[in-house]
């Protein structure tokens, strides 16, 4: 593990953990006791939303089964919404797990994407817009919760 420079354990000042905290501004799509929902700000595609545990787990490995539970409905929360908002049925669901498969931030997380797997845009590259990704957020908030 350590030859491949792998982080095992958990930083609680990870930029995930300081969202959680509330020390980091986010663009809020769905909270409940055990999950997180929120905007990526760097999209894959438009609508590029991450699911993360209030549980502190780097990786699937340290996931515990209630919030691996909590963390696909909530996932599956937000894939029908943003089917419902972007008008389409493909959303890709992702997870890295360590840093040899592409992991950047060592809170575990799913990606929930609109985008098809031929057509997805650089990992963690490119800034969005902040009033796009609020209007968006907004958007897939208010199906959520309708
Ligand atoms: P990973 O590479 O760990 O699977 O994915 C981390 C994701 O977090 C990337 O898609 C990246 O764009 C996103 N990300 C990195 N820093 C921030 C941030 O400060 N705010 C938000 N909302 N997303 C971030």
């Amino acid at each position: 593990m350590t030859e491949l420079n792998q982080q095992t354990t958990y930083d609680d000042n990870n930029i995930f953990a300081k969202m959680l905290d509330g020390d980091i501004p986010y663009h809020k799509v769905y909270e409940d006791d055990k999950t997180l929902a929120f905007m990526d700000i760097m999209p894959q595609a438009e609508g590029h939303v991450l699911v993360i545990p209030k549980q502190k787990a780097v990786d699937l490995a340290d996931l515990e089964p209630e919030y691996a539970a909590a963390v696909l409905m909530t996932s599956k929360k937000v894939m029908q919404a943003q089917r419902q908002v972007f008008e389409r049925e493909g959303v890709i669901q992702m997870q890295l797990n360590g840093s040899q498969a592409g992991q950047t931030v060592f809170h575990y997380h799913v990606h929930l994407i609109p985008s098809s797997i031929h057509e997805l845009g650089r990992h963690a590259v490119t800034q969005a817009d902040n009033n796009d990704l609020a209007d968006i957020a907004q958007k897939l908030a208010a199906v959520i919760n309708a």
